[in-house]
């Protein structure tokens, strides 16, 4: 079996987004930013032949804010700006759930959402990964329980740019790695993955 590094998108691979309304994922995909260092903490791994896994929670479509051709193509400049850094991520994995969307579809109580660990666990049969000997970057306590969960490691990265309740919840979550500059996952994944 193979040990990953997980990744979340929103706030770890690309940048939340300060709109009229507050703070967002992007909504557009010109809007799309990635978060500094992290396409030099991807192309680590993938020297290294550790697989990376995205891991997200989507739920614009659901929720009506957005398409799927417009979500979609959000999804693809995140990988594109990646990989113009050479930074390759080897499988995404998305829930495009809601239990309160505005498409009857996509509402429903998942087991893929974030905080719920069913991502990881499909993604380890679908790729046969050691949870355990794996880690997980998020940035929300959700994250970190979703990874405790899937019995992940967890590295927090805290930043503020986000609505003030949801960095105000991260006091309450216990991450293994807690970090403030996504160069910082450097050292902590050097020693993870020896
Ligand atoms: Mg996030
Ligand atoms: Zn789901």
């Amino acid at each position: 079996m193979k040990k990953a590094l997980f990744v979340d998108r929103d706030g770890v691979l690309n940048k939340m987004v300060h709109y009229s309304h507050g703070w967002d994922s992007p909504q557009k995909p010109e809007d799309v930013q990635l978060v500094t260092g992290i396409a030099d903490v991807i192309s680590w791994a993938n020297k290294r032949n550790i697989l990376v896994i995205e891991i997200s929670n989507q739920p614009g479509v659901a929720k009506a804010k957005m398409t799927q051709e417009i979500a979609d193509a959000i999804e693809s400049r995140v990988h594109e700006l990646l990989r113009e850094q050479n930074a390759l991520i080897d499988a995404t994995y998305i829930c495009p759930h809601h239990p309160d969307a505005k498409v009857e579809s996509l509402r429903l109580h998942c087991d893929c959402r974030k905080p719920k660990a069913g991502l990881f666990f499909k993604v380890s049969k679908d790729l046969d990964i050691y949870l355990s000997g794996s880690i997980f970057i998020g940035d929300k306590n959700t994250d970190v329980e979703a990874g405790r969960t899937a019995g992940t490691k967890t590295i927090l990265f805290f930043h503020t740019d986000d609505e003030i309740e949801k960095i105000e919840a991260l006091k309450t979550c216990a991450p293994d790695y807690q970090i403030v500059d996504m160069n910082e996952s450097l050292p902590i994944l050097r020693s993870h993955f020896t």
